[in-house]
């Protein structure tokens, strides 16, 4: 068994304030493979006091955006070749398939850290704007502070690159909390970042459960919390921070529709939802779990569907045949094969899969591929986040009822819409309230482009230079009309770097 001593804290390997420690299970044999040093307060005082002192009077927020881009360049380049690495051990930890873990929860995070730093490079961090009194302004983007990121473990390389690394290249100090279930790829991203040369402080990674969560966002050093996690956790969060008046980011929770048009093509459709729904095992934030078909070709998209999900892989993650993998925990199994009960229970037509372990299998958190179909967009199976391999066909009957349907939610994170006419396509996704949409496809995730939700799903987006803009503050200055050009340091061009004490430099 894997066994880790030290914590990183502000950029060294350091003894915990307690001999606390998580045991990491594998989901799949439902064995310990690995024991970490579980955070406690004090370690997360010690955290932020490094990031504090850092961001306050480091050089990091200090330095020309161009120096922060060049040393998350490194970043980069020292994540590839661990690449195979981070895939076993997210697959370890949390059972994704290994095929998913290789080539999302793994190549993706290098990719993005790539396109990120693009994305900073090109990014117009001052400006001069002609002032509607007569005089300059100077806009100026600086980062916000000091950062309480916290990740949940379904994708957690992913969502650890989502906020770090915008926030590093925005000069901001970073206290990282991962999930208990999920902190060895984490120490992973710490042995990198220690290789990078980043001033003391810049960096924490505190693995621990929600109670050091919460000590974390209310903590009175911290200045912006990016949090990623369930909807109810989520309101906590924001209620935390509302009382402090604290920036905050919430990435949270979904119910997405795959909006199937009458003139798709069902088999391209039911394959289409071995991503869209079915991802990680169905653990996935953006999961596309409520399918609406139209009663017009009802039958035929139903059949596809069943045939597909029927012939789903299920077992070990570590096999590359292997489609669907256990849930992460036993909490997770339960919590999913609950909402298979109900849905029987609420009366929508079991059509694949159902309750207990697959065929094969008399161990691991494992929950079989699920199919209802028959299902009224009103039941709990239809409205409530599974995050487990079980889909919910709602039938409707026109192109106005299915825009209705799919806007029936309390959230607005992701969804599809699937038809050859890509102007019909557009015209339903444009009347769709969601932060994201694919058409003929899940969202693909874009570094380069806006990700987020609305309603419940959340606050915010990550990714682009909107990502990047939640890391950042905007400061406008401008000069008195006699003063000349170039007697304000605030006066910058695009291309200068202001330097001050309060981290004013980016
Ligand atoms: P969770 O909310 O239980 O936990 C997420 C993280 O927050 C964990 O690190 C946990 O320790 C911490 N936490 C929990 N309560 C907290 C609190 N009150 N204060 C501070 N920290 C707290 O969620 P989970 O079960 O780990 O993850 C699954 C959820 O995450 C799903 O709802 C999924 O949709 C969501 N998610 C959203 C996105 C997105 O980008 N919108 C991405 C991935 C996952």
């Amino acid at each position: 068994m894997q066994t880790q001593e030290h914590l990183f804290i502000g950029g060294d390997w350091v003894a915990p304030s307690t001999t606390d420690t998580i045991d990491v299970i594998s989901p799949h044999s439902e064995q310990p493979i690995a024991r970490v040093p579980a955070a406690a307060p004090a370690d997360v005082d010690r955290a932020v006091a490094a990031a504090r002192e850092a961001f306050d009077h480091g050089p990091w927020p200090r330095l020309d955006p161009k120096e922060r881009v060049a040393i998350v360049r490194k970043l980069a380049e020292r994540y590839e070749p661990r690449r195979e690495e981070i895939a076993q051990l997210v697959t370890s930890e949390m059972g994704a398939p290994i095929t998913f873990s290789r080539s999302a929860q793994a190549r993706l995070p290098g990719f993005m850290i790539s396109a990120l730093t693009d994305v900073a490079a090109e990014y117009p961090w001052h400006e001069t704007r002609s002032g509607a009194l007569g005089a300059d302004v100077g806009v100026h983007r600086e980062p916000v502070g000091v950062v309480a990121a916290i990740i949940p473990w379904n994708m957690p390389m992913f969502l650890t690159v989502a906020k770090l690394v915008p926030a590093l290249l925005a000069g901001c100090t970073i206290v990282l909390k991962p999930s208990p279930e999920t902190p060895l790829d984490a120490a992973v991203m710490a042995e990198l970042l220690a290789e990078l040369g980043l001033p003391p402080g810049v960096v924490s990674i505190l693995p621990g459960g929600r109670d050091v969560g919460r000590y974390l966002v209310s903590h009175p050093g911290v200045d912006k919390v990016s949090f990623t996690g369930s909807t109810a956790a989520g309101r906590e969060v924001a209620a935390a921070c509302g009382s402090a008046l604290r920036k905050v980011s919430l990435e949270l929770g979904g119910k997405s529709a795959a909006v199937v048009l009458d003139d798709a093509d069902p088999e391209a459709v039911a394959t289409g939802m071995t991503v869209a729904g079915l991802m990680n095992s169905g653990q996935a934030c953006v999961a596309q779990t409520r399918i609406l078909l139209p009663r017009k070709r009802y039958g035929e998209f139903v059949d596809a569907l069943a045939s597909v999900v029927e012939g789903l892989a299920v077992g070990d993650p570590f096999d590359p045949a292997t489609r669907i993998g256990p849930m992460v925990t036993f909490r997770q199994q339960q919590r999913v094969s609950s909402y298979i009960d109900q849905g029987k229970a609420e009366g929508a037509r079991l059509l694949v899969g159902g309750p207990g372990l697959p065929d094969g299998l008399d161990r691991g958190w494992y929950i079989r591929p699920t199919l209802f179909v028959d299902a009224d967009n009103s039941m709990r199976i239809a409205q409530e986040e599974i995050f487990g391999p079980v889909l919910s066909v709602v039938p409707y009957s026109d192109d106005d009822e299915a825009v209705h349907l799919a806007n029936a939610s309390e959230y607005g994170l992701s969804g599809s819409v699937w038809t050859p006419d890509i102007d019909r396509g557009l015209n339903v996704a444009h009347r769709i309230r969601s932060g994201t949409l694919g058409i003929n496809q899940p969202y693909s995730m874009d570094p380069a482009a806006p990700f987020g939700g609305v309603k419940s799903s959340g606050i915010g987006r990550e990714f682009g230079r909107e990502g990047m803009e939640g890391f950042l503050d905007v400061k406008s200055i401008s000069i008195a009309p006699a003063a000349t050009p170039d007697s304000g340091a605030a006066r910058r061009s695009s291309t200068s770097s202001p330097a001050g004490e309060s981290g004013g430099g980016s």
